[in-house]
Parts: C-alpha cells; sequence; structure tokens
C-alpha cells in the first residue's frame, strides 16, 4: 500500500499544512526509514482549529443526540470499510504487527464509535428532584470546545475512545495524536467529513506534544481536556490545566501485577500472563509487567513462563505469523534497554531476552528496526525501581508470594494503581483479592477483556477519573441545577 507522502492538520473540514509550513519526519520503527512528512504545527494551528469548533458548536449541539449517533454510526461503518488501510498505516506507523492492527486496534476503534452513539441515545442526561420544599431539574449540556490528546501505543483505538464520547454528548473537538503515529487520525478525520460531520465538528492538530500539545492544554476556549499519555506528562498538564480550572481527565501509567494463586490452572495463567506482558511488544499501559506466583506453583509457572517468552517469533509486522513487533522508534528501544540495564545493576536475573535481537535473525526488510527480546527477570525487590518505574516495553518481573495477603500487599506496592488480573480457581477468592487491590481495573482469569459501559481508569499515580459508558458522556458535560419553591 502507498502511503500518504504528507500528513497535515485537518482543520474546519479541510487539510492544511502547519502555519509557516513547518515539516518534521515521520519513521516505520521496523525498518528505520522516513515513510512521511508530518506537519509540525504550534499554538497558531490550534488557535485556527479552536476558532473553527467554536464556530461548529451551536449546532452541533443543536442537532440533538440521535442525529449525532447516526453520525458516529456512519464513521463506523467507514472505518469499517477501510480497516485494510487503516490497520497498515497502524502497523506502519508503530510497528506493531499488521494481524494485531486488523484484529484489534481498527475493530476496537468502530466499535468505540458504535459503542457511544448507542450509549448517547439511550442516555437521558437531565434529572427531576423532588423534596418538600423544592423542586429541581438538573440538566447538562456539552461543555464546548474539548480537547483530546492521545498516545502512539494504540493510536487510532486511544483517540477514538476520547474522541466519540466528546462528539456523542454534544462537544466539539481539537484532537492531536502522538507525532509517533499520526497517520491514522489523519485517514479517520478525513472520514469524518465524508460520514457527514460537518465542518469545525472534528479537528486534528499534527505535531509535537511540547508545542501544540501544550498549546491545547494552555488554550482558554477549551475547557475540557481528556488526556491519556504518561504520568509526567499528565502532572505537567495538571500543571497548567489546573489554575485554569478546566475540566480535567487523566489516564495515565500503570505498573500492574499479574497475580497467580496457588489454585490456579497454570496452562491459562502462563498463556493469560505472557500476553498480559508481551502483547503490542508490552506497550500497552494495562500490561501486567509484574507477575507474582504463590510459591507452590511458582518454579513450575516461572519455566513455563519464560518458555513462552523465548518462543514469541519476532518478525516483519507485515507477516501473518509475527507475533512481536518492532517498538515504537530507536528512542524507545534505547529506554527499555537502558532499564533492563539497570534492572542487572539491581540484581536481577535475566532469564530470557534481556537485548536486542541479533539483526541477521530478522528479516532483510526489518533489520533496521527498533526491535526487543521479550525479557523476564527475577530476583528483584518490589521496592527496586525496576519493579515501581513504567517501562513501556516487553519486559516483565517474576516473584513468588506466600499467601493471598502477601500477593496483595505486593501488588499495592506501587505508586501507580490502573490495572491488575487474578488466575484463581476460586471465583470467591478471586473476588476477596480483587477488593484489597488499590487499582481501578482487576479481572478475574482475564485480561484485557472489555465492557465499555464500565468505568475505566486508575487510582493513585495512575490517572483522574474514569472513562467509558456514562462516566465519558458526563465528563464531556456540565451539570446545571435549576430550583423553584415546591
Ligand atoms: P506522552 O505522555 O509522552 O504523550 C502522550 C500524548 O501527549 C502525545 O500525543 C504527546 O505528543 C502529548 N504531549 C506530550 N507532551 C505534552 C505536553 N506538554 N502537553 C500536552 N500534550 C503533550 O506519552 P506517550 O505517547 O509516550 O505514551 C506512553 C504513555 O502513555 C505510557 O506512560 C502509558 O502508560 C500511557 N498510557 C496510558 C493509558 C491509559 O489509559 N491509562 C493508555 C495508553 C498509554 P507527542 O507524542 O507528539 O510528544
Amino acid at each position: 500500500m502507498r502511503l500518504p507522502d504528507r500528513v497535515d492538520n485537518w482543520i474546519d473540514g479541510a487539510s492544511r499544512p502547519a502555519a509557516g509550513g513547518a515539516t518534521m519526519p515521520v519513521v516505520e520503527p521496523a525498518t528505520g526509514r522516513v515513510i512521511s512528512q508530518l506537519a509540525a504545527s504550534g499554538a497558531a494551528d490550534v488557535e485556527a482549529a479552536q476558532a473553527a469548533a467554536v464556530r461548529a458548536f451551536p449546532a452541533w449541539m443543536a442537532l440533538g443526540a440521535a442525529a449525532r449517533a447516526e453520525r458516529l454510526e456512519r464513521l463506523a461503518a467507514l472505518v469499517e470499510r477501510d480497516l485494510e488501510r487503516l490497520a497498515q498505516l497502524e502497523s506502519a506507523d508503530s510497528g506493531k504487527p499488521l494481524a494485531l492492527a486488523r484484529t484489534v486496534d481498527i475493530p476496537r476503534a468502530a466499535a468505540n464509535l458504535r459503542f457511544f452513539a448507542e450509549a448517547v441515545r439511550a442516555w437521558r442526561p437531565d434529572e427531576d428532584l423532588r423534596a418538600p420544599h423544592a423542586v429541581s431539574r438538573v440538566i447538562r449540556r456539552p461543555s464546548g470546545v474539548a480537547g483530546c490528546i492521545s498516545p502512539w501505543n494504540l493510536p487510532l483505538y486511544l483517540f477514538t475512545w476520547k474522541v466519540a464520547p466528546a462528539l456523542a454528548a454534544g462537544c466539539t473537538v481539537v484532537g492531536k495524536p502522538s507525532e509517533e503515529t499520526p497517520l491514522t487520525a489523519a485517514a479517520f478525520a478525513e472520514l469524518s467529513a465524508e460520514a457527514g460531520f460537518p465542518p469545525g465538528v472534528l479537528n486534528v492538530v499534527q505535531g509535537r506534544g511540547a508545542e501544540c500539545g501544550a498549546a491545547i492544554v494552555a488554550h482558554p476556549g477549551i475547557p475540557t481536556i481528556s488526556f491519556t499519555g504518561g504520568t509526567e506528562t499528565g502532572a505537567r498538564i495538571m500543571s497548567v490545566a489546573g489554575p485554569m480550572f478546566k475540566s480535567v481527565a487523566l489516564e495515565l501509567g500503570g505498573k500492574n501485577p499479574t497475580i497467580v494463586l496457588d489454585d490456579a490452572d497454570l496452562d491459562a495463567a502462563v498463556a493469560g500472563a505472557v500476553r498480559a506482558a508481551f502483547q503490542n511488544q508490552g506497550q500497552i499501559c494495562l500490561c501486567g509487567s509484574r507477575v507474582l506466583v504463590a510459591r507452590p506453583l511458582h518454579a513450575r509457572f516461572r519455566d513455563a513462563f519464560v518458555e513462552r517468552a523465548r518462543a514469541l517469533r519476532l518478525g516483519d509486522p507485515l507477516d501473518a505469523a509475527t507475533e512481536q513487533g518492532s517498538l515504537v522508534s530507536a528512542a524507545h528501544r534505547a529506554k527499555v534497554s537502558s532499564a533492563v540495564e539497570r534492572a542487572r545493576s539491581e540484581g536481577g536475573r535475566v532469564l530470557s531476552g534481556g537485548h536486542a535481537p541479533d539483526p541477521d535473525s530478522l528479516p532483510e526488510r526489518v533489520r533496521g528496526g527498533a526491535y526487543y527480546l521479550p525479557t523476564v527477570i527475577e530476583g528483584l525487590p518490589m521496592a527496586c525501581a525496576t519493579n515501581q518505574e513504567e517501562i513501556f516495553g516487553p519486559v516483565a518481573t517474576i516473584q513468588p508470594f506466600d499467601g493471598d495477603d502477601d500477593a496483595v500487599r505486593l501488588a499495592n506496592h506501587s505508586s501507580f494503581g490502573l490495572a491488575a488480573s487474578v488466575w484463581t480457581g476460586d471465583h470467591a477468592r478471586g473476588m476477596r483479592v480483587a477488593e484489597g487491590l488499590e487499582s481501578g481495573i482487576v479481572w478475574i482469569n482475564a485480561w484485557l477483556l472489555r465492557d465499555l459501559r464500565v468505568p475505566f481508569g486508575g487510582v493513585k499515580r495512575s490517572g483522574l477519573g474514569r472513562e467509558g459508558g456514562d462516566e465519558a458522556l458526563r465528563f464531556f458535560t456540565e451539570p446545571k441545577s435549576i430550583t423553584w419553591p415546591a
């Protein structure tokens, strides 16, 4: 497939280069080659996008939930129609296996659109309340222009996870994908015109986070910010948006435990833990990077886990047999590699991986890619940096525990609290462990099992607020209480 030579902003229903014409290269991480040129936008482009979104807002809000839902469904159908093209763009941009983009990223992007179309149709945002002395009506209206900033790991999937509820609720949007993975958001914006979204309803500004992302956050006319990304960036955003009293939702990092109790089905738990640790090369905020195993099972589990990690097939993302693609960039691989060196210096024993693959072991096309072997490390205390800091790559630590309380104690020994998975043969026991975990999301005998109605998000340094279902629709609205005597 031919990739676009250049990727521009989408503002007011049209493609536009950055004001001033600056561009930056887009690199295909699996090959190291420059595949496109991206508009390197700044405050002037954000200003133009925000102005278009302000102009479009009254009519979009007035259109009503049913008509907005219909547009979202048309857009979902176009994403499904173009699934193959979008999957190829996503894979080229991010290094992820094409098969994963085809079966997870792009179908889930369409599912997000369909889900919020249906959710907003069923949503009754207004509420009447009666007291002996007063009658009230609480009305919720869209809060205006929403800033939606998303990361590179699941580009279109996470972009639509924000944009769909914002548009469904009646907001207009200034969105920004990561500069690492701009291609699918640009294609998606063009599809929005075909789906009948009026100019200015969805705007996409491309470029660096520190420039156009920061300009979105600082813009006084963008009162709502929905951000998914790293914890440090989230803190920076809060320091700007907080004093401006913006509504902010932050979905940040994780250091998620996979907990295997002594009555777990060993095969299912190993398969689940391998998927949780290494899917998308470990670059999912929900990845289980700390594997905790009940001591009676530990040796058998560890050996099987390491064997499965070693067997994961690295290869060309375009090859249907590839299970592990490239990391998102050479710079990110250098970060992962230095985290593994730190683990060694902390006394960790590397049981598998621990370095980049020999380029000669890779197909010729991807020898210049940012690959890293699935890595398992043991022998580290929970307090060390390796177990405390997010690596966001194909690296998991493993350690035994003694009893369920010990598992919960170790799991909670983290400044993050996004997700956890518990593997057990006894559901009630799994529920007890889940209750004890400081985590926004817990799976029992599963990982990444999603019901889009449930609140999604984390506690502690994993973020603020929840996405998903009515929580997301509420986030993009402001309530107003109108009260009169009974
Ligand atoms: P970053 O925080 O670096 O970037 C996220 C987005 O924010 C990108 O679009 C980025 O643009 C932009 N950005 C960067 N700096 C600023 C700024 N000062 N103001 C406004 N926007 C800015 O995260 P990554 O893209 O590196 O993504 C990885 C991180 O995201 C991991 O920590 C991961 O855990 C987290 N994540 C969390 C999820 C969750 O739901 N909790 C889901 C997925 C990922 P650019 O890339 O162009 O710099």
